[in-house]
């Protein structure tokens, strides 16, 4: 098992799951669910995405990294009060519901 990638937050970590699951790699996250846990494991703030088989590692790399690049696409606007990317065709931020400037 591999550490792949640390996710900036548990949505993020699940969709990229997912994604590579598409591609039949299959992934763990361990993570911030561990906060609030009691016992002696560390506390990890962001989860992070781990590669179970180590011969998909690079190619999960290359499709994190199109996975990230992808999130700005054409036509794609960034929140100038939160930072989130927001689709083309929403004059709203998904995420503050801050108007569009
Ligand atoms: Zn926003």
């Amino acid at each position: 098992m591999r550490e792949l990638y640390q996710a900036k937050d548990r949505i993020e970590a699940q969709l990229l799951k997912d994604f590579l699951a598409s591609y039949h790699i299959q992934t763990v996250v361990h993570g911030d669910y561990l906060i609030g846990a009691v016992g002696e494991l560390p506390v990890q703030p962001f989860p992070v995405l781990w590669v179970l088989e180590e011969r998909d590692f690079d190619r999960a790399r290359e499709l994190v990294k199109h996975f990230l690049t992808q999130e700005m696409a054409d036509g794609d606007w960034q929140c100038t009060q939160c930072g989130e990317c927001n689709e083309g065709q929403f004059n709203q931020c998904w995420n503050c519901a801050r108007v569009r400037d």
